[in-house]
């Protein structure tokens, strides 16, 4: 899906210092625009649970289609939207299209956890949190955010108690991309995480190089010795799976599953046999 719509002409800003940055100001114009007008969508990629060979929960990931533009990777908007503060906006409405989502999906009978990624700036923002929680705990929907460890290392205190204010309510935590930023492992037991999701940097290259597999089995150990279950993002490849099946990894999420897709094609993919013909046991192991 995201590569049907990938080759839709899209024009990048030029590599030129002279125009990035008035481009990036237009970018940053329109985007204020973009929620009123429509133009934000999101895609959903499952995430399977190994052992319970099923999808217990996806990942909501934003894109922009600019009239203009074309489609535009969250890569290129999240951090000016970060800037600009318009993070918030964008955010409380990819919260509010998630539930409408989660139940359309709860209605075909899908019970899935449908996990937003959260900017680090917004865990220190008080009125951002009362608002989400206020709209996830009345919406009675099973909502998980996906957040970064360096986003805690900023204002530990204050975000590592929000976290516990989404906690309480029913929110999953999960650390996103685990091994790839700042990390300290003084916060991450502080973490009320539920999810230690291993960056897809450790997961892509698992089964050509020969530290990666020693870097995940560690982080899969000390996930489950901080009692978390452990998510592999950038599967691409059955021996990926394979071997992250072997080493106890619980949950799974990447290319090989599934592209990152839209409701209609979420829908389809849930009420197919995708999930039971990937039987990673079935697949071949790299010969390590
Ligand atoms: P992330 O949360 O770590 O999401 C994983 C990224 O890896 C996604 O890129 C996803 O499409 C991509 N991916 C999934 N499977 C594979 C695979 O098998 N191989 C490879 N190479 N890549 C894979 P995407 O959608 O471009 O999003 C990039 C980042 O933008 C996300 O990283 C997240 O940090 C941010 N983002 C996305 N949506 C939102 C949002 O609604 N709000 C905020 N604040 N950030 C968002
Ligand atoms: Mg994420
Ligand atoms: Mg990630
Ligand atoms: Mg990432």
């Amino acid at each position: 899906e995201d590569a049907r719509i990938a080759r839709a002409p899209v024009i990048r800003g030029v590599g030129d210092i002279d125009t990035a940055i008035p481009d990036r100001e237009a970018l940053a114009r329109d985007l204020r625009l973009a929620i009123g007008k429509g133009e934000l969508f999101l895609h959903y990629q499952p995430k399977v649970h190994l052992r319970r060979n099923r999808v217990e929960s996806v990942e909501a990931l934003i894109r922009w289609r600019h009239p203009v533009r074309g489609l535009i990777m969250p890569g290129e908007f999240i951090g000016i939207a970060e800037e600009s503060r318009d993070i918030i906006d964008l955010t409380v409405w990819t919260i509010q299209q998630v539930i409408r989502d989660q139940r359309a999906l709860a209605r075909e009978g899908h019970d899935v956890t449908a996990f937003i990624n959260i900017s680090g700036s917004l865990l220190s923002d008080a009125r951002f949190v009362r608002r989400a929680c206020a709209l996830v705990k009345s919406s009675g929907a099973r909502i998980g955010f996906e957040i970064t460890e360096t986003a805690v290392i900023r204002e530990p205190e204050i975000a590592i108690a929000h976290l516990h204010e989404f906690a309480a309510i029913g929110i999953d935590i999960a650390i996103d991309d685990y091994g790839a930023g700042l990390s300290s492992l003084a916060y991450l037991k502080k973490l009320p995480a539920r999810e230690l999701k291993i960056d897809k940097l450790f997961v892509t290259q698992l089964t050509s190089s020969n530290r990666d597999p020693l870097i995940v089995r560690s982080t899969i150990d000390l996930a489950h010795a901080l009692e978390m279950e452990v998510v592999a993002e950038g599967v691409e490849t059955p021996a990926a799976l394979a071997l992250l099946t072997v080493m106890g990894c619980d949950i799974a999420q990447g290319y090989f599953i599934s592209r990152p897709i839209d409701l209609s094609a979420l829908l389809d993919f849930l009420g197919s046999n995708a999930i039971a013909d990937l039987d990673p046991k079935r697949a071949m192991l790299p010969d390590l």
